[in-house]
């Protein structure tokens, strides 16, 4: 039997036990950017939030379908195109390789599927057909809407009545629309515009429709989990259900929304229109894109996180105080003894792993599951100060730390970047130690000193550090 996750489920507005649709199986789609500029932290937190969340799955013992698409046809990839005096494929190619590279650095497996809407759009026209047999469109000179009127459930997502609703982002005002919030399903051609095809002639799809497609294809009818950043809720998700929901039935589309927190800036939430935004590439100019992804463990995928430089480098410390400690252990596992797993370390273990797992169920809090590895390191250094560990137990503890780490995804990336040459430095120079030969051994340490590695006797053996 698998161990029960907790989620919280934007749609029903609680915490929920996770069941899946299919035994054994998560089907996932995340909306994923419009690929007409660099990526910026708030993609980059998208992206981390939902790798954390499919890792956890795998953890358990889910088969996950990960799918998360790159929107490469819209208003801002055409004005963008236009600005820039190439076409919006030429662009698509261009900022693609620029998300994958930023994802990639932060630690972001690869989707399972990762759709472009451009390949998808006889299925966003099969839609709007069905979604015009059944009434819930009209035509207007520049396009074909979507009548939200016609359907009495919008505005359950983001829990809004119809009349109550604001003119926000991405909404149009258009007098001859039957409503404000009516949302284009397919726009009518433009001059120097990309087209295709369709029964009301040339033109292309509106951005909602894009994400009703590629579940459908991807996907199916009926899926377990959507996700996406928290301001997609309204109203991208809520049309999305929309268009989705009136084809294929009741009680189809996504079983559970889930929606990452904002990234603020002085309490104010970080946005390309506010000028506020730090792009992914600025950041890693100055801190490893794993203290990026470290510091969006340490707050709840869906609490905001107040971005600074204190946080980065508080996340920056912390994060080198798991590197020292694998590497302390590493570096002791070179030359330690044989020996029986003591009842204690078994114990540490299986404690950090059950706090490390309740948190974690718990609608994936990371911070927790931080904070039982942190705690475990403690309990580990404690016990070195009072006896050696073999070799079998040092081992236990890299294992552990390996396993967490499937899910964290940070501790084992920079010890990984110790080249083998410094290692094969340090050892030998603990077998001079160990033979007496201190000429050897001090030369090798200058050695090292040139590579930037500082040595440190302690009583478990020798460790290193960077300068
Ligand atoms: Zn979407």
């Amino acid at each position: 039997m698998k161990a029960t996750i907790k989620i919280y489920d934007t749609l029903r507005a609680k915490k929920v036990d996770f069941e899946p649709l299919k035994d054994g199986k998560v089907g996932i789609y995340v909306c994923g950017p419009t690929v007409y500029d660099s990526a910026h932290l708030g993609h980059g937190r998208s992206a981390v939030s939902f790798d954390l969340i499919r890792r956890y799955f795998i953890y358990r013992g889910y088969q996950v379908n990960y799918v998360s698409n790159y929107t490469d046809i819209d208003d801002k990839m055409i004005d963008r195109a236009k600005k820039d005096g190439i076409t919006v494929e030429e662009l698509s190619k261009r900022v693609i390789p620029i998300y994958a590279r930023d994802y990639g650095n932060l630690g972001v497996m690869i989707p399972d599927v990762q759709p472009r809407a451009t390949v998808y759009v006889p299925e966003m026209v099969e839609l709007i057909k069905r979604l015009e047999k059944d009434g819930f469109t009209y035509v207007l000179d520049d396009g074909v809407y979507y009548e939200i009127g016609k359907f009495k459930e919008y505005g359950k997502l983001s829990k809004q009545k119809l009349e109550d609703l604001k003119v926000g982002a991405r909404i149009q005002v258009k007098d001859n629309k039957k409503s404000p919030y009516d949302f284009v399903l397919w726009k009518f051609k433009k001059e120097g515009e990309p087209f295709w095809p369709s029964p009301w002639g040339d033109g292309r799809p509106g951005w909602h429709i894009e994400c009703s497609a590629m579940t459908w294809k991807n996907l199916g009818e009926r899926f377990d989990i959507h996700g996406g950043g928290l301001d997609l809720t309204f109203p991208h998700h809520e049309c999305e259900i929309a268009q989705s929901e009136p084809v294929f039935g009741k009680g189809s589309f996504a079983k559970y929304w889930l929606h990452n927190g904002f990234i603020n800036v002085d309490n104010e939430k970080m946005s390309k229109s506010l000028g506020n935004f730090f792009t992914l590439k600025e950041i890693f100019e100055k801190y490893d894109p794993k203290v990026v992804r470290f510091m969006f463990l340490q707050t709840h995928y869906r609490n905001p996180v107040n971005f600074s430089n204190v946080l980065l480098d508080q996340a920056k410390a912390g994060l080198a105080r798991l590197h020292d400690f694998v590497r302390t252990i590493n570096n002791l596992l070179e030359l330690a003894e044989d020996g029986d797993v003591s009842k204690n370390l078994e114990a540490a273990i299986k404690v950090a792993q059950a706090n490390f797992e309740a948190a974690m169920d718990d609608d994936f809090d990371t911070s927790g599951g931080l904070g039982a590895v942190f705690e475990f390191v403690k309990e580990i250094n404690v016990m070195m100060s009072r006896a050696k560990l073999n070799r079998q137990e040092l081992a236990y503890v890299l294992d552990f730390l390996a396993m967490v780490d499937k899910v964290l995804g940070v501790v084992f990336v920079e010890v990984a970047k110790l080249d083998t040459d410094v290692e094969h430095l340090i050892v030998e120079r603990e077998k001079a130690r160990k033979s007496r030969d201190f000429k050897r051994s001090d030369e090798i340490r200058d050695e090292l000193l040139k590579k930037g590695i500082v040595l440190e006797d302690t009583p478990q053996g020798t460790i290193w550090k960077r300068t």
